[in-house]
């Protein structure tokens, strides 16, 4: 039995990046950048007018009486022809670059046209490089544009197509198998015989792998036989991931782990000091350069929740290269006294009220990992560390977002 840091310190050990693969735009928010993207030209590529307006010299706003005469006119798009000289302009449009001989735009409501190709200005106060952003000034060519390693948001893709790059190299996240076992399951669709209930782990587990960003295989219901087990596991070491539900704790049809070793997966963890989840386990098998990471969550449903958000999700954001990172906590004040005493840390199903400062805790009653209702009720779970204690209202706990 392992401390909750020690689990996920062998899962930063053990789980590999996935390799990188080409992907368009598209389809690369949310992942991380396995290549470091370069700048392919200065930006802006040319000394750039900021608004619409007046390019000009700085020096002949001042010296002549306003009045300058408009010798062109530049679209964003365009290139400017003529050189701006004394006493005349070049009308300009956000975007467009600044005609040679110009040192600054005048914006078109600081200018007001009289008669003809003729503009005053209504404030001669003009200074040099006044709304014109210089070549080069936001990147300059060959400069990185994207480092590799970068979570892809939105404005990651604007970069990389500023860059004119329409594919680039990110790292997948993984497939996730998910396999369910017990005898007493049955499918969705079914009306439970006595002494059956339905699968209720499979959609929860599929729908938890594609929150987490990973493509969900839904694998179907094995039977406690060892043999059922290996048949159904066989095929699904196809995946990056394989999540089974229930067989491994204590029961005398709790047979995973064994099934799992007697075909060559190598245990990384099996049981960690945590409540509720204790006998969640954790395997690997490699293959040359192909590695499957198993996990055997407990088959109670509140257990192979919190076990999924603690390590499974870890595991595939590992994957799919992200930093190593504990799972994110959020500090919270008790609404009520509590008392905890247990030699592992617990996570109890909480109501979360962060319309406050600090946020608000409410434990929920409970009635152990089986509550799915409570868990459904609640909006996190707050994390108490092993040990005795007695808590009063107000004192901060660390709390998982739900
Ligand atoms: P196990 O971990 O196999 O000992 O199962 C613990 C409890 O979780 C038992 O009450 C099981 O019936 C229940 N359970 C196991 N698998 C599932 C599942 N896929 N859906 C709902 N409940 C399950
Ligand atoms: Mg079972």
């Amino acid at each position: 039995v392992i401390s909750l840091e020690e689990a996920l310190h062998r899962i930063d050990a053990t789980v590999r990046v996935l390799p990188p693969v080409l992907r368009p735009l598209d389809q690369a928010l949310g992942t991380t950048l396995a290549e470091s993207v370069a700048c392919d030209a200065d930006s802006p590529p040319h000394d750039m007018a900021l608004v619409d307006g007046y390019a000009l010299c700085a020096v002949d706003a001042q010296s002549l009486d306003g009045r300058l005469r408009v010798i062109e006119e530049v679209v964003a798009g365009e290139t400017p022809r003529l050189t701006v000289a004394a006493g005349v302009a070049t009308r300009i449009m956000t975007g467009a670059p600044v005609p040679p001989g110009a040192d600054a735009v005048v914006m078109v409501e600081q200018a007001s046209s009289v008669d003809g190709p003729w503009v005053r200005l209504a404030n001669r106060e003009v200074k040099v490089g006044q709304n014109i952003l210089r070549r080069g000034t936001l990147a300059a060519r060959g400069s990185c544009a994207v480092a590799q390693g970068t979570e892809l948001r939105p404005v990651e893709l604007a970069l990389l197509a500023q860059v004119g790059r329409s594919r680039v190299l990110v790292h997948p996240f993984p497939r996730v198998g998910v396999l369910v076992t017990g005898s007493e399951l049955v499918p969705v669709d079914d009306v439970p015989a006595a002494g059956k209930i339905r699968n209720s782990n499979g959609p929860m587990l599929a729908a938890l792998v594609r929150r987490a960003g990973g493509e969900a295989d839904s694998l179907g219901i094995a039977g406690d036989e060892a043999e059922l087990l290996r048949h159904a596991i066989e095929p699904a070491l196809e995946a990056d991931i394989l999540v089974l539900s229930g067989g491994v704790s204590a029961g005398v049809k709790d047979l995973v782990p064994a099934v799992l070793e007697s075909m060559g997966i190598r245990p990384v963890f099996h049981r960690v000091r945590l409540r509720p989840g204790k006998p969640v386990l954790c395997g690997v098998m490699e293959d040359g350069d192909r590695q499957v990471v198993v996990f055997g969550l407990p088959g109670n449903p509140v257990s192979s929740y919190v076990c999924f958000e603690l390590f499974v999700r870890h595991a595939m954001r590992r994957m799919a290269g992200f930093p190593a990172r504990p799972p994110e906590r959020v500090r919270a004040q008790l609404t009520a006294p509590l008392s905890h005493r247990g030699e592992t840390v617990a996570f109890l199903p909480a109501r979360i009220d962060e319309s406050t400062w600090p946020p608000l805790a409410e434990i929920l009653a409970w009635h152990g990992s089986a509550d799915l209702p409570s868990l459904s009720r609640a909006n996190g779970l707050v994390e108490l560390p092993a040990g005795e204690r007695r808590f009063v209202a107000g004192d901060d706990v660390a709390v998982l977002r739900l």
